[in-house]
């Protein structure tokens, strides 16, 4: 009988990611988004004869800066190559990419899986040039947008390291904060900035010899969830081609591509070798020299990266590592707690404001924090009202912070227009006090015989008789006080 885990999955990705840059790879042509159709073009990204590209120095820096990030090697000596097919969304009938001499190579990523630090290998980092769009218009017809034709693309190839749909998501996610945090793209999903193409198999064990399916590239995956589905969908239909027949010797490789709204993968085209494409190094473009002094210049722009910020918020602020982890997972939002830590002077306090009142907030509301319009400043201010005694922690909670958001008021405002503010003054409190005592007499004989239970009773009277107002620690000395007489 087979067991049922006798087969693993083996997947390596390739993610292209937009690089942040305000003019194309090899001209300077405008990268903005959602432009009309073919408005930023120009004849170098149009492909026009006898044109000379030039690099984007900008496009250079970033993709280095991410490849110092994923631990690679930086290469000295790098140059960009041809790479030949024919699409109509590629007007030079080639893409200028990377081939024999990337950027940059072997690096890695860690992840924290549920069964401990999985380390994946990073095979290159590389730059390349993006290709247009082509718009199925229906009837027949299709158009061609070449306004994203030269944008500079990132490439950063996985090795066949991944070996289960959770280090796919892991890996995914881990890759996406850091390229935020390295602020190289914006990271816009809908807007395409990061698109995985991957390379997946399944390897079984047949009597004691391992065999791998055929490999099966599957390409337009264009959010992570897409391609989590997409491998999902893929590894039993190869493994069923295996029980066909179908093996890694017989049929090393195919093309398919997902499609998202039947949840499938396609058939596509048989994957072309690399001798297909004839790569050769582009005679426009001058092999770059990372110098040393660049290339400290670069690293010294890397910022605190997710997992030292988390270490970090950890030691300095006393936080566990899961709501180290909830803040740090969103730069901004972790920005925002390290400004209302610093302001308020209470760094517990405001975990627990952000993480939860603040998130939830967000949440409701589907907005990231730059678009909230309460200031970490109003803030802290609520978090200095409670820790001053000057409202309740439930007048905070429930009704303050609701107004915040409600009407853009500072704390203090709403305080003071709700008469919220916490009585702690003795003499205002004293009346209260008296009449409690004397509606309760019962009570109070009661405590005297030495019932203290007795005692939070009475606390509990007074702070209903002011309407939750009274400041129980205040309460609670008076009536010691009182009762002892
Ligand atoms: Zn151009
Ligand atoms: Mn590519």
């Amino acid at each position: 009988m087979k067991a049922a885990n006798d087969h693993h999955i083996t997947i390596g990705l390739e993610v292209h990611v937009q690089l942040k840059t305000e003019s194309k790879m090899f001209c300077g042509c405008s990268t903005r988004f959602g432009a009309p159709p073919n408005t930023q073009v120009c004849p170098v990204c149009l492909g026009m004869p006898g044109v000379l590209p030039v690099m984007n120095r900008r496009a250079f820096e970033l993709a280095v800066k991410t490849a110092l990030a994923l631990n690679c090697t930086i290469a000295p000596l790098t140059r960009f190559d041809r790479k030949s097919y024919y699409y109509p969304d590629l007007p030079k009938n080639y893409q200028i990419s990377q081939y024999d001499m990337p950027l940059s190579h072997h690096g890695f990523l860690d992840v924290e899986t549920s069964a401990g630090k999985r380390r994946i290998d990073i095979r290159r980092v590389h730059l390349e040039e993006d290709a247009g769009k082509l718009l199925h218009t229906g009837a027949g017809v299709s158009q061609v947008d070449l306004n994203r034709t030269g944008i500079p693309l990132m490439e950063i190839v996985s090795e066949p390291d991944i070996h289960s749909i959770e280090e796919l998501r892991l890996y995914l996610d881990a890759l996406k904060l850091l390229l935020v945090y390295l602020d190289v793209s914006n990271c816009n999903m809908e807007e395409g900035n990061i698109r995985a193409d991957a390379n997946i198999s399944v390897q079984r064990t047949v009597n004691g010899k391992e065999v791998s399916t055929p490999i099966a590239e599957i390409k337009n995956m264009n959010s992570f969830s897409a391609c989590e589905k997409a491998m999902a969908w893929e590894a039993p239909r190869l493994l069923a081609r295996l029980g066909e027949g179908f093996t890694m010797e017989t049929h090393p490789k195919e093309t398919r591509g997902w499609d998202d709204d039947h949840g499938v993968t396609v058939a596509q085209r048989r994957k072309e070798e690399a001798s297909d494409y004839r790569y050769f190094p582009d005679p426009d473009l001058a092999p770059v020299v990372m110098d040393k002094d660049w290339l400290e210049r670069i690293r010294a722009e890397i910022p605190e990266l997710p997992k030292v910020r988390t270490k970090r918020f950890m030691e300095q602020y006393g936080l566990s590592e899961y709501d180290a982890g909830v803040l740090v997972a969103d730069r901004k939002l972790a920005d925002y707690f390290e400004e209302v830590a610093r302001l308020s002077g209470d760094a517990r306090q405001a975990s627990v404001w952000v993480s939860q009142h603040v998130l939830r907030a967000l949440n409701t509301r589907n907005i990231p924090i730059d678009r909230f319009g309460v200031p970490a400043a109003r803030v802290a201010e609520v978090i200095r009202l409670v820790a001053d005694h000057a409202i309740s922690n439930t007048a905070a909670q429930a009704t303050v912070w609701p107004a915040m958001i409600e009407t853009g008021k500072s704390p203090m405002e709403i305080v003071r227009q709700k008469g919220l503010a916490q009585v702690s003054d003795a003499s205002e409190l004293d009346a209260a006090l008296d009449a409690v005592l004397a509606k309760n007499p019962k009570q109070v004989e009661q405590f005297r015989a030495g019932k203290e239970g007795v005692f939070n009773f009475l606390v509990g009277m007074v702070m209903k008789e002011t309407k939750g107002k009274a400041n129980p620690q205040v309460v609670t000395e008076l009536l010691k006080k009182k009762l002892a007489r």
